[in-house]
């Protein structure tokens, strides 16, 4: 039986590499269902290629001009936000989310409602939602495979059976494209070079995120709410060469990691194939070619996302979601070189001090907290001076 598959951001970069994996296993998945926000013409070369049952289009604009482009009959096209759970009522057994930011909220809490296994590339999701979506995951029996490395190479090291046994969970951060510049060279940095990361190629969000570190501390309170492990337990570690993906410590003194070359294709191949594994075309790592392996603390001044990061999850309730509303509008300020690299951090720290903190009982609360906090952040960009 082939698997099949629907991806919520298609024409992305995970999106992308995840197509590429299924390529080379047409015995193995077939694609029934394709999400994408706007590159209609990328989605006309997938759907050629993999013919999908139905497709979901969320900007109008390309929704109309993908329609009239479109040569296949019996192709189901869906648009705008309601389309999520529509998209998931042909059979699907598994969801790849790899949609940008808090977007990809609503998605993900679809699939879940309906039981279906998750390969979870957004990490916003979880980090806005709190415990929320980890417990309606319990409830209806959705299991949520991490795509994001880092977590990827957790899980995979994770004693479950000995939980009470892991004194830490370690996260590797390649520390961006700015590890080595000076605090005081990082004032006129450009979108251009912010997005230029060293060793992974990723999209344009997260690559600022990586610069700014902002993604280690995504990956921080992403890594509390999948692992449901305490802040203090989990320890983010700076290794440039972003061989080792993370770590797991042991009380007796192991500490149990997962390796390879930096390519998502690697952990995608292991959430779509789990509890089994595919071969992959990604370079093997070669131990002998390997000369050094580095590994130091990270530099809370220079990058003054993570204390935000760490800051929020200590405080909790909706204090992550402001923190990632924040930083989406900033991250799209800077560019669109509204603000500058250095106010990206100065623009969240501002709109968690303006926002109050509430408890999230609910999605309804999250979506209220995130455009409440959406609006706060732009209404700080609007008002210049960064
Ligand atoms: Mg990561």
């Amino acid at each position: 039986m082939k698997k099949k598959i629907t991806i919520f951001g298609s024409t992305g970069s995970i999106g992308v590499s995840t197509l590429d994996i299924i390529k080379d296993h047409p015995d193995k998945y077939e694609v029934v269902g394709l999400s994408i926000n706007n590159n209609y013409e990328k989605l006309l070369e997938q759907v050629r290629s993999y013919n999908p049952k139905v497709v979901s289009i969320q900007n109008e604009r390309s929704y109309i001009k993908f329609k009239e482009l479109n040569k296949s009959n019996d192709l189901k096209i869906l648009n705008g936000n309601d389309s999520y759970g529509e998209i998931l009522d042909n059979d699907t057994d598994i969801v790849v989310a790899a949609i940008t930011g808090s977007a990809g909220l609503l998605p993900v809490v679809a699939a879940i409602e309906r039981g279906i296994t998750i390969a979870l590339a957004n990490k916003e999701s979880l980090v806005c939602s709190g415990s929320l979506i980890t417990s309606l995951a319990k409830k209806s029996g959705s299991l949520i495979l991490p795509v994001d490395s880092e977590h990827n190479a957790i899980y995979q090291v994770l004693d479950l059976k000995n939980k009470s046994k892991i004194s830490k969970l370690i996260l590797t951060a390649s520390g961006g494209p700015f590890l080595n510049k000076d605090i005081n060279q990082l004032n006129n940095i450009t979108p251009e070079q912010a997005i230029k990361h060293p060793n992974w190629s990723m999209g344009k969000k997260i690559s600022v995120d990586s610069a700014t570190m902002m993604n280690k501390g995504l990956e921080l309170i992403e890594a509390h709410y999948l692992f449901d492990m305490p802040e203090d337990k989990i320890e983010i570690i700076v290794h440039p060469e972003s061989i080792i993906h993370s770590c797991v410590e042991y009380t007796d003194g192991s500490i149990l990691s997962q390796m390879g070359n930096p390519d998502m294709r690697t952990p995608i191949s292991f959430a779509l194939a789990y509890p089994s594994r595919i071969s992959t075309s990604v370079d093997k790592l070669r131990l002998s070619s390997i000369e050094k392996l580095t590994f130091f603390e990270p530099d809370f001044e220079k990058f003054p996302c993570l204390e935000l990061a760490y800051s929020s999850l200590k405080t909790k309730k909706s204090a992550p979601t402001i923190l990632n509303a924040s930083n989406e509008i900033a991250v799209d300020a800077f560019l669109n070189q509204k603000i500058s690299y250095l106010s990206i951090p100065k623009i969240v720290e501002k709109t968690l001090n303006k926002a109050s903190i509430s408890d999230i009982n609910s999605i309804k609360d999250v979506i209220e907290i995130d455009q409440e906090s959406r609006k706060l952040a732009k209404e700080l960009v609007d008002s210049g001076g960064f």
